[in-house]
């Protein structure tokens, strides 16, 4: 038996700080309606001076990201919070486990926050280190563990990249999944597996679309079934152990919209994000990660015609950015990231007073040992050759 009850911690209402599900926040907030929020921000970030380094998330609300010193996805804020070693106080406007990789990446003297605690991933949330640790002695009771890889999106909580690291095993992101994949299959031979997390989006397209596996390489891993839901002649026969994970935005898209916009938008480019299901990035022109969509449309001719798959705080910005482009939304519905929206001006402000009167509040840490062998497998990310390692 490989399953494990974990109990369903509505968001905000929990309290487990090491979860992405986040805790109540305890602060005495802001109204939102105080016409003077973003006059306090200014001044709190005034007084705060270089000690402060605010940075926001491509997904975050406009209304917090105007206050970012950097913009940026998660990997590569991380790595601009570490260049900054003398900011003080390092104010994540993103997710948790986006602030733990920040406290992963920077120095001892530097304290993340995190505005809201409740600003957690969902996506992240779906692979927790006590399934997977079920889920890898189930691998060494079918026989197969010492032929399988770990491999994590950066989309995870710091204990499964450390889980990773301790077991040989690597983080990626969207932009160099294919060579950490090829890196990983590389370790033990042609009998070499992975085993995929939390994202099985990213894990499929990747190998299939990538590395040219074919989908019957590939089996899901369901943690909530026993034995993943697999038997053992499939997990011998897997080159692909998909965790049973998804973006909770990002699965939203439909090969169905894509095919309406095809017939009633002339000259439409479907441009997506690989955590996108695979129907839809078949379907797609274009596939790549946050910054590859926003430099595709950077680099697109005026009066070009795009339908984009990915969060709609993004995609807004992208439209405002460029009136000379039509830039749809593939969605029909309204698909904010609801847990990065949890990140508020209120959150920002509370978050910065509290600095200014001496007080860390929302501080994000990582116990030491989960650092060290985090720290592993991300070290071997950065080691990988040639790509870019942005998500
Ligand atoms: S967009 Fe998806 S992967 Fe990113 S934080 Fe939100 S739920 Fe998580």
């Amino acid at each position: 038996m490989t399953t494990v009850d974990l109990p369903l911690l509505p968001l905000g209402l929990g309290i487990d700080r090491g979860s992405e599900r986040g805790v109540e926040c305890p602060g005495d907030l802001p109204a939102a309606s105080d016409p003077d929020l973003v006059a306090r921000a200014l001044a709190a970030k005034e007084a705060l001076g270089s000690r402060l380094f605010v940075l926001g998330h491509h997904y975050q609300r406009d209304e917090v990201v105007q206050f970012a010193d950097v913009m940026g996805d998660s990997f590569k804020l991380a790595r601009d919070a570490a260049a900054r070693p003398d900011a003080e106080f390092i104010v994540f406007c993103g997710v948790h486990f986006m602030a733990e990789s920040a406290d992963i990446l920077t120095g001892p003297g530097q304290q993340v926050i995190l505005p809201d605690l409740a600003a957690g991933c969902s996506m992240a949330d779906m692979a927790r280190l006590p399934q997977v640790e079920a889920a890898w002695r189930a691998l060494a009771d079918a026989g197969v563990q010492d032929l399988v890889v770990p491999v994590t999106y950066m989309n995870s909580s710091a204990d499964i990249k450390a889980f990773c690291g301790r077991n040989g095993g690597v983080v990626c992101t969207s932009s160099n999944a294919e060579t950490a994949l090829e890196w990983a299959f590389a370790e033990h031979g042609d009998d070499t597996k992975v085993m995929f997390f939390p994202d099985q989006h990213l894990g499929r397209n990747t190998a299939v679309l990538k590395m040219g596996y074919s989908l019957d390489d590939c089996v899901v891993w369901n943690p909530h079934l026993p034995n993943g839901g697999l038997t053992v002649d499939e997990l011998r026969d897997a080159k692909m152990i998909l965790w049973k994970g998804h973006c909770s935005v990002h699965g939203r898209f439909s090969t169905k919209v894509v095919d309406e916009l095809r017939a009633t938008v002339p000259d439409v480019q479907i441009l997506v994000h690989p955590e996108c299901p695979h129907e839809v990035v078949l379907s797609a022109d274009l596939v790549g990660s946050t910054e590859f969509i926003i430099k595709t449309v950077e680099a697109s001719p005026s009066g070009s015609v795009w339908a984009i798959g990915t969060e709609l705080n993004l995609v807004q910005r992208l439209s405002r950015a460029h009136p000379d482009k039509t830039i749809l939304f593939l969605d029909k519905d309204v698909c904010y990231c609801s847990t990065m929206n949890r990140i508020d001006l209120p959150h920002f402000v509370w978050a910065l007073e509290s600095l200014v009167e001496g007080v860390v509040v929302n501080r994000i840490e990582v116990d030491p040992d989960t650092e060290r062998d985090a720290l592993v497998a991300l070290q071997r990310m950065l080691d990988l050759p040639g790509k870019t390692h942005k998500d």
